[in-house]
């Protein structure tokens, strides 16, 4: 069965990791997809010929989710050349991490800006579309890390949190127009953004995760297929863990 057969999404930061994951999985179930990324154009290329490969349409935009005039001026080009968006996944997120003591103010502006102010940038400029359609799914990606915390993370540790207390907000504020909002908080999710991480401690991480690995792009992207279509219907303002058991 294809779970998004005839919906449009809107993905951010997919040219690689777990958005690109979600890209494919969207595809697979038969969605059009729009995705951005930041500078990896190559990637981005390849991404949109192997999503198309599915039959459905997809293209990759050149966007950065951290500006609200960019943001709007995305969002328009893809409903001109989509005829139309169902779905948005806040995806793109960027790290800096610092102890706080060596924490440059560029450093914790920059995080809150890509991982939290994107996600107001991208509602907003979404918000209209799915009023007047009474529909939409908006699915926001925070981390485990801004449901607990995390030494060293300090700047992306508030982004994720923040992006909780958004995503509640809009489910309440949009819920009698028919629109979700949902986040998902991953565990440790081996992408390219954790392969500069040292092997040792990874393999510590990986030991002390009730289901014992890491998690894939595929495993994220699962959930968000569920958050994203109608089969989660009846679901709003929710955090789903998606972490191996980490925080049980
Ligand atoms: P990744 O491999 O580093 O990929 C990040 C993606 O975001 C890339 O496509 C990148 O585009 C794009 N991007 C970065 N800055 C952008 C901007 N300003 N505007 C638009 N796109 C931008 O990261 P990932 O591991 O897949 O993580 C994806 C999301 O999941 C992030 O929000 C991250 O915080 C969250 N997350 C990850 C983990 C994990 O363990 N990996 C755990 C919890 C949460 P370019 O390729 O062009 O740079």
């Amino acid at each position: 069965m294809k779970i998004l057969e005839g919906k449009k999404a809107i993905i951010t930061g997919a040219s690689r990791g777990i958005g690109k994951g979600i890209a494919v999985v969207f595809a697979g179930h038969g969605a059009d997809v729009a995705f951005t990324y930041s500078s990896s154009e190559g990637p981005a290329l390849e991404l949109q010929k192997e999503l198309e490969g599915y039959g459905v349409k997809a293209k990759a935009y050149k966007s950065d989710a951290a500006s609200f005039e960019q943001a709007e001026a995305l969002v328009n080009q893809v409903l001109e050349d989509f005829g139309g968006v169902d779905i948005l996944v806040n995806n793109a997120g960027i790290t800096k991490d610092n102890l706080l003591m060596r924490m440059s103010e560029a450093d914790f502006d920059q995080v809150i800006e890509v991982n939290l102010k994107s996600i107001f940038n991208m509602t907003k400029a979404i918000q209209r579309t799915f009023l007047k359609q009474r529909s939409g799914s908006i699915v926001n990606m925070s981390s485990v890390v801004g449901v607990k915390g995390n030494a060293g993370q300090a700047n992306y540790a508030a982004s994720k949190a923040g992006m909780i207390g958004f995503t509640k907000s809009v489910a309440l504020e949009l819920g009698s127009r028919n629109i979700r909002c949902n986040a998902i908080a991953p565990g440790f999710i081996e992408t390219e953004m954790t392969d500069k991480l040292d092997e040792k401690t990874v393999q510590g991480w990986r030991d002390a995760i009730p289901l014992k690995r890491g998690g894939t792009p595929e495993d994220v992207a699962n959930a968000c297929l569920f958050l994203a279509s109608d089969l989660s219907a009846y679901v709003t303002g929710q955090v789903l863990h998606v972490d191996g058991g980490m925080l049980t």
